[in-house]
């Protein structure tokens, strides 16, 4: 039988292939067994329209086997087989697509199965085979033929003996090489791991001869070795079965086998889509928070399935990164996929997809947080943090989206409440939402400057974290009312200002002397409005706030941002007269008490202070 040369192109084709198209070795097996399970398919599909043909289930599956002695792979199907005019096109010319054509000839519709579409999957296995033979049988026909091929300089095609209707592929794997071992390609365990990864949902059974170990008989310890013939997939994909078929345990089931994580999720979302696009998901919004979630290890991504094939195990574009915490996965069969099956091309269908996904997540937690509160919490504990950083990024514009999800601690309600809930509260003369930021509720609860704004009967929200006023002020407003920190200048309140400048302006020397005592360290002194009971305080002017100070920093690139500070005393306080007579009688005396009064303005707002020997010393000398 003389030598078939492949063509030209395909011999370059073929190099190209074997050596760069995939990123890894393993995806071989899952190309090899898409082809067997497209065969059982054409074979289904042809006893639909043919009552010769009875498809009895358990007649149709995929067998692998290894055996180490040959070194060899060996994968069979119960396929259609190919026919001698079928091996030379479809395996003789590469980048032909056997499927493709069938798919057209038969004018299928699209809700088919078939997976082949680009006709170089099964090169693939040049990547681990030193030669590969194809013994098949098609449907229809008395003769079998054998194909083979070393790769490179082609192929031979000769008649052979074979019962079954179907084919056998046979991999001869290539010698190890320093680097590369492919007898791992032979392992039982090995081998079962990537079938579970790329095949689990194949629709046929793929079989493998499992070792097992049975306990002996006599009751003894020792086990016995059995060969025990299984099927290693699940075959049917959870995310295609009727939800009402399935039970929350199901889901639980399905997020453990996948090692979405180690706890339970706390909620699932399952996603049947038939309209223009069409896909399956079913996605996790997982109970606690991943080790690395808020590391620059941790990457976002669904798994993505075409057709029930895994083509990527972390999809990052279907998710925002707001929503980077969500787990699981998306099957559809209307993406274009690139040659390799591995990356995709930025695709319209990806984007309406991950369109899709973002908005059904939105409603979800909406509804979470409106029906289960509590579970709501639990989430929002772990990922509030997440969707604040949403609310801030990509300069705002997510926070449409975002703002309704948002919670912060309530002065009066004493728990987290949502923005919309703190203005449904609010009373007809309260022009803004007002907020305090400490490092804690508890120091937050004390902090001087919530005194007035609480007496007002105002609720105030509390912030902790980071990133809470950057995304405020990201915000800027919520139902038109605007965010304002009990630390700003203007409160909005109808109290006196008038008399506190007067006040101010009364004691303008007074003021003017502790500001030059204080030199840099603040922008101005004055009457404070917003005190009652203590003494001091301080507050900043203009866009930078103290938290906000603090914040920066912690970042090397922003330590030269300061807030301006103003210091505030409480002239009804009676410290004020001290301060009065101090600054007619005793110079000495006023420096020291506008030091410390400066420096317990500071540890209130958990500032550190710039000599805290100086402040002990002067603490001293007052005791004196
Ligand atoms: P694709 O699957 O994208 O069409 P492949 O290179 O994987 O491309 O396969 C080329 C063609 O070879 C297939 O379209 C199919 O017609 C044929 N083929 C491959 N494997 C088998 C098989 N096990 N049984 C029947 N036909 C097969
Ligand atoms: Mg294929």
């Amino acid at each position: 039988m003389p030598k078939m040369e492949f063509k030209a192109e395909s011999k370059r084709l073929l190099e190209m292939m074997v050596n760069s198209i995939y990123s890894q070795k393993e995806i071989f097996l899952r190309e090899i067994i898409s082809n067997a399970s497209d065969a059982i398919d054409k074979m289904y599909y042809k006893a639909l329209t043919d009552d010769a043909i009875n498809f009895d289930q358990d007649n149709f599956y995929i067998k692998v086997t290894s055996n180490k002695d040959d070194r060899t792979l060996t994968i069979t199907d119960t396929g259609i087989g190919m026919t001698k005019d079928e091996l030379e096109e479809n395996l003789g010319t590469i980048a032909k697509s056997g499927s493709l054509a069938f798919k057209n000839e038969n004018e299928m519709k699209d809700d088919h199965d078939i997976i082949g579409q680009f006709g170089v999957g099964f090169y693939s296995s040049f990547m681990v085979a030193e030669k590969v033979t194809v013994v098949t049988k098609a449907y229809g026909s008395d003769e079998a033929y054998r194909w083979e091929s070393d790769g490179v300089e082609g192929y031979t095609i000769e008649p052979c003996e074979k019962a079954e209707i179907g084919t056998t592929i046979t991999i001869y794997l290539k010698e190890n090489e320093e680097e590369e071992n492919y007898d791992e390609f032979l392992e039982e365990s090995r081998l079962k791991n990537i079938i579970k990864k790329y095949s689990d949902f194949i629709r046929y059974p793929i079989k493998m001869d499992v070792t097992v170990h049975e306990p002996k008989e006599d009751d003894s310890e020792e086990t016995v070795e059995t060969i025990e013939e299984q099927t290693v997939n699940s075959m049917v994909p959870i995310w295609r079965k009727n939800k009402s078929e399935l039970t929350d345990e199901d889901y639980e089931n399905f997020y453990q086998e996948k090692r979405y994580g180690f706890d339970k999720p706390l909620k699932h979302i399952h996603i049947n889509v038939d309209g223009t696009i069409r896909y399956n998901a079913i996605l996790f919004i997982p109970e606690t928070i991943p080790f690395d979630y808020y590391s620059k290890e941790f990457e976002k991504g669904l798994e993505l399935y075409s057709s029930g094939v895994l083509i990527m195990d972390k999809c990052s574009d279907l998710l925002p990164d707001y929503f980077g915490f969500v787990k699981g996965m998306v099957d559809s069969e209307d993406l274009s996929l690139n040659i390799s099956r591995e990356i995709l091309q930025q695709d319209r269908q990806l984007k309406a997809i991950s369109k899709n996904i973002k908005n059904k997540i939105k409603n979800e937690l909406k509804s979470l947080l409106k029906n289960e509160r509590e579970k709501y919490e639990k989430f929002y504990e772990s990922f509030g943090r997440q969707l604040k950083y949403g609310v801030y990024s990509d300069f705002g514009q997510n926070k449409g989206d975002l703002q309704d999800l948002l919670m912060f601690y309530s002065s009066t309600e004493k728990k987290l409440v949502t923005l919309e809930e703190y203005v449904s509260r609010m009373p007809e003369e309260q022009k803004y939402i007002y907020y305090a930021t400490g490092d804690s509720y508890d120091r937050i609860e004390k902090l001087p400057q919530t005194e007035l704004v609480a007496d007002n009967g105002y609720e105030i929200l509390y912030f902790t974290e980071d990133v809470d006023e950057f995304a405020i002020k990201m915000l800027m407003s919520y139902q038109e009312k605007e965010f304002k920190s009990v630390s700003s200048g203007d409160l909005g309140l109808d109290s006196d200002d008038d008399k506190n400048e007067e006040e101010t302006t009364e004691h303008k020397e007074l003021f003017e002397e502790m500001k030059s005592v204080l030199g840099e360290k603040v922008k101005d002194v004055r009457v404070s409005k917003r005190l009652k009971s203590h003494p001091v305080c301080l507050t900043a002017e203009g866009e930078v706030t103290i938290e906000m100070e603090k914040v920066l920093q912690n970042m090397p690139e922003n330590q030269h941002v300061k807030a301006d500070k103003v210091l505030e005393i409480n002239h009804s306080h009676d410290i004020f007269n001290s301060l009065k007579q101090a600054f007619e009688n005793d110079k000495e005396k006023f420096n020291l008490y506008t030091n410390l009064l400066y420096n317990q303005a500071l540890l209130i707002e958990g500032l550190p202070l710039e000599d805290p020997v100086a402040f002990t010393n002067d603490m001293s000398k007052i005791m004196n």
